[in-house]
Order: structure tokens, then C-alpha cells, then sequence
């Protein structure tokens, strides 16, 4: 025990001024943190003293020796209390109730735990006593490294439903999907809704949740996620278990990650993908980057496409020297595409103009976060995507603009749309519901989290995007979720290249278009589904009126509810992509159109000299 006591001390001294990446105003917490290392995963919610809510905090701990690895926490006396805390719930599952440390005594309620840990494989609240402040904590545990080693706790099974959980009936709340809403109750049996219709009468084996006054609606979809991504010299901080956790909190049920080509192997990047995603607690599938152009990459296309069940592609037009493919690459990629029947899209940023706006900032002195925004304008973003756009034209193939961020992307969207070619344009939550101001923040790692790529705009893109939103402009929600703490955030002091690039969302999506687009009248409820999810509805979950997420179902169980996440590492499912969507009806006869709109070949008398 010694060792671990004076890992936490080194560690407060290391990292006191680490301090998670989700705390950006804008954002609504709901109840978790997340963060990683080696097996294990810890989430700490908000912690009160007496009535004040007065900070955050999270640890981490190793799977291998309990030393804790690193913690975070916007107030570093908290920091000291979780660390005691998430030591003492260590402790509880060896059966000891008391702790001592740093000369406070707290009583942990031992039974409480044990009793959740008794049907589940992630719990916990504990109320402690510390001196005569009552301290209240929700701590939820992740006990993956429990699960994998066979190590079983009462009559746990790490993770395996009870019966009771399979039947669910979801009562007398207005059942929303993408074209209409009805009062009706949901039956769901086994992960599958077996009805949805007036008064459904159902025998005790069945749990009952009363929606009334509710909204029942599909789980969102998030197209847009990196979980496990490793990128700029580092490693996201979520992986597809921690991610889908947050994700499940927020209401989300499946997400779409970008599998990331392993040295420009597709086939190489799926298989480290796949290892990722073992640990998935919801439903995911993946699109796949492409970063080069060989023989060996058209083909492997194909045999994603054909055999793995990905059916889109990107492309980045920026991030130059890494990912970036030039334009005759991307021509070849989009014929690729058209030809296997599967989606291109763009990471639309002119990244030749984007390196020449990096030396212009470094050479004007300008080295901090802002100089991240300065060096990569809208006019960029508008340049690429109007490009992107044209060249998809010119191949006649679909194209999905992912993460929209400025008025130049958005409208060169509406002409192509209005011109009727099949452009989808996806904005994402941080730059619909935020603004540029936190880049200017004095603090670097408060300016550090807002750093993304498209960067988020300047007061007056984010309005305009929701109204493109609001009238069909643009499609559906995404959150280009990429999380990096503050320590990575650090990597670009003094140089803002350097600053990992991503923000977070995945969990606070489903509520912040709810909060801006519905609450405020710009979209109806049924739109909401549409633009979250889809009229999938083998998963639901429900509302409650405001738009905060009261209960998610996933796969027919709940997973979400009072504060009690019970995502299950290894519960997920990949979602496989057939090729050929809706986007290509009509592509074959615009060929044929445009066949016969050559009048060509002419043919000419042959003449000999
Ligand atoms: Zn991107
Ligand atoms: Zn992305």
C-alpha cells in the first residue's frame, strides 16, 4: 500500500496542472470523465461539498500493481479527495471498508458497492463521511481487467443480463421517428421491438418503463468519431470502450469511426481496427481513410467494400505531409468509389495554402492557439470543398463533405445541391453550438481544447450552419470526436502546429442539437430524429421533455438510467455497410446522359496524305 500512497503524491506533483480536455464552457457535462490506462478505465462525476458543486476529478490506475498512473481535476484539493476515494473503492473489492490517508478517515458504504457489483461489471455510488462535510460521489468503475482475467465477483458474470433486462415495455411516451410521432408503447424483446402500439399488455417477467410525457426515439448515430486513433505523436484518449461509454450516456447507440490505413495498408489498418473496437459497447461501423494511391491500395478498396462491409472512403485534401492526396489521387480515389458503388468523402481544407498560412502566423510571432484559426481561414475550407465538390461532378459520384464547418463550405453545398448533384454536407456539434473566441483565451489549455481541423469560426458560421441545418442544406450531425487531454493539448506550447488537433462531443451531441436546433424552434422533434440518427429503430431511448437524455437502450437493454451506466466492454456489435446506397439511384443514367450529350466521337472520312 505504501507504493501506491506515494504514486499519488508523485503524481499530483507531476500532473497538477492537468486538467481534463471536456471542460469547455459550451459543453454540458452530463456524468462522466473518461480517460485510459492499460485496462483500466475510471469515471468520476461532478463532486459536491455540501451543496456547492466544486469540481471534477478522475484518476487512473494500472491494471497490473494499482499504482495510479495520472489524474486530472479542475480544483487540485478535490484531486487529493478522488484519489483517496478511487483508492478506497480499490480497496472496498478486497473487502476493506475503511481508509485512511493524508490523515482523513473515510467511511466508505462497502455494502453499496458490493451490491452493484453483485449484477454488473460497472456500478457504483458511495456516500462517505470525510470530518463533519458530507461528501457526496457517484464513481463508476470499469472492472474490464477483472472480466478479462475470469475473476468473477458474487453473482456477477462480468457483464452477462439478467432475464428481466431482455423484456422491456416502454409506456405511453410519444414515439418520435424521422417522418412522424404517435402515443404508443414500445415492446422490445431480446434487443429487437416486437411493437409499437396503443396499450400493450405485457406479464411480470417484463420491466415497464413509463414514458409518459416522454419522447421515445431511435438512438443517435454518430457518423463522425476517432476512438483509439493515433495521430500528431500521440494517441486519442478514448478508446471504443471509454468513447462508446460516453456516447451511451448521452443517448448515442452506434457511432462510425475512421479506420486509419496502417503505413497506407487498408488491409493492415482494418485488422489493427478491429483489435481496437474488441472492447466495444455498442453498435459501430467504420468508413476508411485513404492516405495514398498504389495499385495495392485500388485494390484492397475493393476487398474492404466486398468483404468487410465499408462503404465509404476519405480523402483528405489537407494535412499536408501526412495524410494529404493530391488532386489527381483524389480523382482516381473517386473513380475507385464510383466504380464499387461506396461514398467518398472529404476532409475539405486546402492544405497547400494551410502550410503557407502555418509559416505566415509562425513568422508574424504568432505561435499560440489562435494562430491556428489565423492560419487555416474559411476561404480554405471553401476553396477545397468547391473543389471536391467540381471533381465529383466531373467523375458523376456521390461525395459527403464531413465536418462543415464555415459559410464558404456550406455554400458551395446549396449551389451544387441546387444544381442537383449529390453533395451531403455534415456539420458537426462544436461548430454549430460554438465560436472562435476560447482560441484568444489567455490560458493556453483552455485555448488548446478548442483546437480542430476545419477550426471552429469565428461568431456568425455556427448561426448559419444551423440554419443550413434547419433547411435541409445540410443533413445530419456529426461530431468529429477526437479527444486529447491537456497533457497532449501541451505538445503544441509555443508552437501551435504541434497542438493535437480534435475536440470531444460524443457525448454531449443528442443534447446540444436538442438544446440549439429544437428548443429553439429551428427544427421539429421528428427532424431531431432524422438529423441524429436515422428511422432505424431497433435501438430507442427516451427523453424526457427538455432534451436531456433520461434512459438510452441499446440492443434492447438499458444502459443509461439514473446516473448508472452499464455499458459492457465486448457488447458490441460491427455493423456491416452494404455498397450502393440511395445516393447512387440515377448515377448510371446521368452517365448514359452525359454519353450522349458528347456527340462524339464524330466520325470522319479517313484521309491518307
Ligand atoms: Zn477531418
Ligand atoms: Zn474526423
Amino acid at each position: 500500500m505504501n507504493g501506491s500512497k506515494w504514486m499519488i503524491k508523485e503524481s499530483l506533483e507531476k500532473n497538477a496542472q492537468c486538467s481534463f480536455l471536456w471542460g469547455g464552457e459550451p459543453v454540458r457535462l452530463t456524468n462522466h470523465m473518461v480517460e485510459k490506462v492499460g485496462h483500466y478505465s475510471i469515471y468520476v462525476s461532478s463532486s459536491k461539498i455540501n451543496d456547492g458543486v466544486v469540481g471534477l476529478g478522475g484518476l487512473l490506475m494500472d491494471a497490473g500493481n494499482n499504482n495510479v498512473m495520472s489524474w486530472c481535476s479542475s480544483r487540485d484539493f478535490i484531486l487529493s479527495l478522488v484519489g483517496a476515494t478511487l483508492l478506497a473503492v480499490r480497496l472496498a473489492l478486497v473487502k476493506v471498508v475503511h481508509f485512511k490517508w493524508a490523515n482523513i478517515s473515510i467511511h466508505l458504504d462497502a455494502k453499496e458497492i458490493v451490491h452493484k457489483l453483485s449484477n454488473k461489471s460497472i456500478f457504483g455510488v458511495a456516500n462517505m463521511t470525510i470530518a463533519e462535510d458530507i461528501f457526496l460521489m457517484n464513481i463508476l468503475i470499469v472492472l474490464e481487467p477483472f472480466c478479462d482475467a475470469g475473476i468473477v465477483y458474487g453473482e456477477s458474470a462480468c457483464g452477462a443480463a439478467s432475464a428481466y433486462l431482455s423484456k422491456i415495455l416502454i409506456k405511453g411516451g410519444t414515439v418520435v421517428n424521422a417522418h412522424h410521432q404517435e402515443v404508443a408503447d414500445v415492446y422490445i424483446e431480446d434487443g429487437i421491438i416486437v411493437a409499437v402500439q396503443n396499450d400493450i399488455m405485457v406479464g411480470d417477467d417484463v420491466r415497464i418503463i413509463d414514458a409518459t410525457g416522454k419522447y421515445v426515439m431511435p438512438g443517435g448515430i454518430d457518423p463522425h468519431t476517432h476512438l483509439a486513433m493515433e495521430f500528431m505523436g500521440t494517441e486519442t484518449i478514448d478508446d471504443f470502450f471509454s468513447g462508446q461509454a460516453a456516447a451511451l450516456a448521452g443517448g448515442t447507440t452506434m457511432h462510425i469511426d475512421f479506420v486509419i490505413p496502417a503505413n497506407g495498408s487498408l488491409s493492415a489498418g482494418y485488422e489493427a481496427y478491429v483489435k481496437k473496437a474488441e472492447k466495444s459497447a455498442m453498435d459501430y461501423g467504420f468508413h476508411m481513410a485513404i492516405t495514398k494511391w498504389d495499385e495495392t491500395v485500388s485494390r484492397e478498396m475493393e476487398v474492404m467494400v466486398k468483404d468487410k462491409g465499408i462503404n465509404s472512403f476519405k480523402f483528405f485534401l489537407a494535412y499536408k505531409g501526412s495524410l494529404m492526396i493530391n488532386d489527381d489521387l483524389l480523382l482516381e480515389g473517386f473513380k475507385k468509389c464510383k466504380s464499387l458503388g461506396a461514398l467518398a468523402m472529404v476532409h475539405a481544407e486546402n492544405g497547400d495554402a494551410v502550410f503557407e498560412g502555418q509559416k505566415r502566423m509562425i513568422e508574424l510571432g504568432i505561435t499560440g492557439p489562435e494562430g491556428h484559426a489565423l492560419s487555416r481561414p474559411p476561404v480554405l475550407e471553401g476553396e477545397a470543398t468547391g473543389r471536391a465538390i467540381r471533381l465529383a461532378g466531373f467523375v458523376n459520384t456521390p461525395l459527403y463533405v464531413v465536418h462543415v464547418m464555415s459559410i464558404d463550405a456550406m455554400e458551395e453545398i446549396a449551389k451544387a445541391r441546387k444544381s442537383g448533384q449529390k453533395v451531403i454536407g455534415e456539420p458537426v456539434v462544436s461548430g454549430l453550438v460554438l465560436d472562435d473566441s476560447a482560441l484568444w483565451d489567455p490560458d493556453f489549455q483552455t485555448a488548446a481544447k478548442f483546437v480542430m481541423s476545419p477550426p471552429i469560426r469565428a461568431p456568425g458560421h455556427g448561426k448559419a450552419l444551423q440554419a443550413a441545418l434547419s433547411t435541409g442544406i445540410l443533413q445530419l450531425v456529426g461530431t468529429d470526436h477526437c479527444t486529447f487531454n491537456s497533457t497532449q493539448k501541451a505538445l503544441g506550447i509555443g508552437d501551435f502546429r504541434k497542438i493535437p488537433n480534435g475536440v470531444n462531443g460524443l457525448e454531449e451531441r443528442m443534447h446540444l442539437v436538442w438544446d440549439t436546433m429544437v428548443v429553439s424552434g429551428q427544427i421539429s422533434v421528428t427532424d431531431f430524429v432524422r438529423v441524429t440518427s436515422t428511422e432505424w429503430f431497433r435501438k430507442i431511448m427516451y427523453f424526457v421533455l427538455q432534451g436531456k437524455v433520461e434512459v438510452t437502450i441499446s440492443g434492447g437493454k438499458v444502459v443509461w438510467e439514473n446516473d448508472e451506466l452499464k455499458a459492457v466492454p465486448s457488447s458490441g456489435k460491427y455493423i456491416e455497410m452494404p455498397p450502393y446506397n440511395y445516393l447512387f439511384d440515377g448515377i448510371g443514367k446521368t452517365d448514359a446522359e452525359y454519353l450522349s450529350s458528347l456527340r462524339a466521337p464524330v466520325k470522319r472520312a479517313v484521309h491518307t496524305v
